[in-house]
């Protein structure tokens, strides 16, 4: 008995995953499935040493002499589970079921992200009644956690100017670009003074945070920002020294809390002072992030460092930019720079500091992380970057935009394919990156709650996506 309709060969396929583990960094499993299917179907297949798979169909009739497409997903799920479900994710099967015309696992994540990808590729692999170029399915590792798969593909293995990933979330839209990004750290050596005095703490808490890709054009109050506003503002009337000042758990994440604590010459003026910019503050985020709250508070402290080190690293704090730089005049809404100040932290030993860029240009990224880089260098920091990935720059002319819009409205009986782009990064961009000719378009089916319990595949829009691909290709 199966629970989806194994006639439909996507369907068929979707069922066969959820039998096999596929966590990030689990995915041997899957990827010898998917050589067995290959195998099966008397398909060319390359399985490379991180376990990306490539499959290879020739043309249908007719269609020999049509320039390749490639068809994309990634093969690895993000595993989460309700706290009350015992499921083991190295071994057992999802347990799915259907509710209300959606597709479900209970108590954990369903894997159409990117299940549904996967099973579509597939299923157009092995369906010798369609009509299509020569294609070739690129199933790749690891894309929800260090995109490794895409990062390691062998381009000589993938001979196509035309790209299809099939990652989307959105029936009714396709993204068009991506973000490139980088970290930059820094990690500088600080010496403490041994001693014991009396001095403050100021805490920052109640802000909202978010994803410094999807939500960093919200103007939420970002806490290692605020609390270095706030050291500049008393530095100007005293003189600090740090003991401690920390905040923020991810390079990727607007952090939420801060806290430093110091010793201050001025204490006559240091609540007033506080006072004056929390309340200035407060009202510039009254509808952006009104859960702010800023205490400062009395407390004996150990350690200092000295004044002209603690000077420069609020200096720096302060002069940082973070947040929102650059926004999109023809992608309505979509932010194309910005930074985030992610982590501050004060050890024993060291100042560590961690910020991301990300931009939707290469160039972006570069000139924003060579501006902190620069502004690092003139304290005498040793600014390093990492993590780099690029951009899927938005194109004037994508041919396979155009094909894709227009077949879309064939299928859809005229309604409009909406084009967006993303602030974050994707597969896509590594692809551009290393292939820049390549003309990329993206699709999937409705998929709710991703990465989530509850994640949710809308059957009816899993139908209509399929053929909808498969008319794309006919056309392509
Ligand atoms: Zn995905």
């Amino acid at each position: 008995m199966t629970i989806l309709d194994s006639s439909k060969g996507y369907q068929k396929y979707f069922e066969e995953i959820t039998k096999i583990p596929h966590g990030s960094d689990e995915e041997k499993q899957i990827s010898d499935f998917l050589v067995k299917v290959a195998n099966d179907n008397n398909l060319k297949v390359v399985q490379d040493k991180v376990n990306n798979v490539i499959i290879y169909k020739d043309a249908s009739k007719g269609y020999e002499n049509h320039e390749p497409v490639a068809l994309q997903a990634h093969i690895d799920m993000v595993n989460e589970k309700n706290s009350d479900s015992n499921h083991d994710f190295s071994k057992d099967p999802l347990d799915i079921y259907i509710e209300d015309g959606f597709l479900k696992a209970r108590g954990t994540t369903l894997g159409a992200d990117d299940g549904a990808g996967v099973a579509y590729i597939l299923s157009v692999l092995t369906d010798s009644n369609l009509k299509h170029p020569p294609l070739i399915g690129i199933f790749t590792v690891n894309e929800e956690a260090t995109m490794l798969g895409a990062f390691e593909i062998d381009t000589e293995l993938i001979k196509a100017k035309r790209l299809i990933n099939i990652d989307g979330e959105e029936e009714d839209s396709s993204m068009t670009g991506s973000a490139g990004g980088m970290d930059i750290f820094i990690s500088e050596p600080i010496t403490r003074d041994t001693n014991k005095t009396n001095g403050y703490k100021l805490v920052i808490r109640g802000l909202q945070g978010g994803h410094s890709g999807a939500e960093i054009h919200k103007e939420r109050g970002n806490s290692n920002k605020i609390l270095a506003r706030l050291l500049h503002a008393l530095s100007k009337e005293g003189t600090i020294q740090l003991a401690t000042f920390n905040g923020g758990l991810k390079i990727n994440a607007i952090p939420r809390e801060a806290e430093a604590t110091f010793t201050y010459s001025n204490v006559d003026k240091c609540q007033e002072l506080v006072n004056k910019i929390t309340e200035e503050i407060k009202k510039e985020l009254e509808f952006t992030d009104a859960g702010l709250t800023i205490t400062l508070e009395n407390i004996e402290l150990e350690n200092t460092i000295d004044s002209k080190t603690s000077n420069d690293i609020i200096t720096f704090l302060y002069l940082v930019p973070s947040g929102l730089r650059h926004k999109s005049d023809h992608l309505q809404g979509l932010t194309t720079a910005s930074e985030n100040l992610g982590i501050v932290d004060l050890t024993d030993t060291t100042f560590e500091f961690g910020l991301s860029v990300r931009g939707a240009l290469d160039s972006y990224v570069q000139d924003l992380a060579d501006e902190i880089i620069t502004l690092g260098q003139c304290f005498g920091y040793k600014p390093k970057t990492d993590n780099w990935y690029p951009a899927w720059d938005y194109m004037e002319h994508s041919p396979m935009r155009d094909t894709m819009a227009k077949v879309y409205k064939e299928v859809h009986n005229g309604k409009e394919l909406q084009l967006y782009a993303v602030h974050g990064g994707l597969e896509c961009g590594i692809f551009k990156g290393k292939c820049p000719d390549l003309d990329i378009v993206a699709i999937g089916p409705n998929i709710y709650d991703v990465h989530t319990p509850d994640e949710k595949l809308d059957l009816a829009s899993f139908d209509r996506t399929y053929t909808f691909l498969c008319k794309y290709l006919e056309n392509l």
